[in-house]
């Protein structure tokens, strides 16, 4: 404990790379453990894809609201991990989140830095006219559709992608990563098993960054803790609430 603490006490910029295992004491399940929303029905992953979106995309967005629904409604709330993350901006530490996870909980624990690598739950957009959506219009209707005035006093119609990256989409603010990577003095990766490329490069690229340190606080092994200066498996709720009892 005393060694992160040191780190990150010192570091003035931390950059914090977070996945699904962040929110799961949220009770939201992550992505691949037991009984994770992938491990039940992989054919999920296929109907998740831009491909299959564009194909169907009105067998799309049930599947999708399906899937997502807990997510959708809102419901869910920070833990004592995100607001560790957000209380470290208190104390004067510049923290820029990048998360792999949809649901927003990162915002909704005040977190001011947040970037969503695989984009938002919250927000759709039309794919003909690029007029944008909020949730509640999302909610209204099963397909929720366009409904932009085209030219000639006719409504748009075109069924809405949503703004959550698909399979076969591409990730988001990923060259931020890389400009805040260079600035900055502690990489934390909380909750992530750093199978989803592109995020299961960075460690390997932090690691050729002279003085950058990276800690990895996930609950199972990756496949790169080798590469980590400090490598902690435990939930990251129960490390968020030590480290603060010990500040
Ligand atoms: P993953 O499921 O592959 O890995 C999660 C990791 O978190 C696992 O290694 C697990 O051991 C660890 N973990 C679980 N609970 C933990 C806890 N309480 N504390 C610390 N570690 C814990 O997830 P990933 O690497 O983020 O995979 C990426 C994909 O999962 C992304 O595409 C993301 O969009 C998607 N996803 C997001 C959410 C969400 O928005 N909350 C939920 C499920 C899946």
């Amino acid at each position: 404990m005393e060694a992160v603490m040191t780190l990150i006490n010192q570091a003035e910029r931390i950059m914090v790379l977070t996945g699904a295992g962040m929110s799961t004491e949220s009770g939201i399940p992550d992505f691949r453990s037991a009984g994770g929303i992938w491990t039940e029905d992989t054919s999920r992953m296929e109907a998740m894809s831009r491909e299959y979106f564009e194909r169907r995309p009105r067998d799309f967005w049930p599947k999708f609201k399906q899937l997502f629904q807990m997510k959708m409604s809102g419901s869910y709330e920070p833990n004592a991990g995100h607001k560790y993350l957000a209380d470290l901006e208190k104390r004067g530490k510049q923290v820029d989140i990048f998360t792999q996870n949809i649901d927003g909980l990162h915002r909704k624990a005040r977190s001011s830095s947040v970037y969503e690598l695989h984009g938002s739950i919250q927000t759709a957009a039309c794919p003909r006219c690029g007029a944008r959506y909020g949730l509640s219009h999302l909610l209204k209707e099963e397909v929720p559709e366009c409904t932009a005035e085209t030219g000639d006093h006719a409504v748009c119609g075109a069924v809405l992608k949503t703004d959550v990256v698909l399979f076969g989409d591409l990730v988001q603010h990923f060259e931020t990563l890389y400009e805040k990577l260079d600035k900055a003095d502690l990489l934390l990766v909380i909750g992530t098993s750093l199978e989803v490329a592109p995020a299961r490069f960075v460690p390997e690229d932090v690691s050729r960054i002279p003085g950058l340190k990276q800690v990895i606080i996930n609950l199972e092994p990756t496949y790169c803790d080798h590469l980590f200066d400090l490598v902690i498996h435990e939930k990251i709720g129960e490390f968020a609430k030590r480290i603060s009892a010990a500040t």
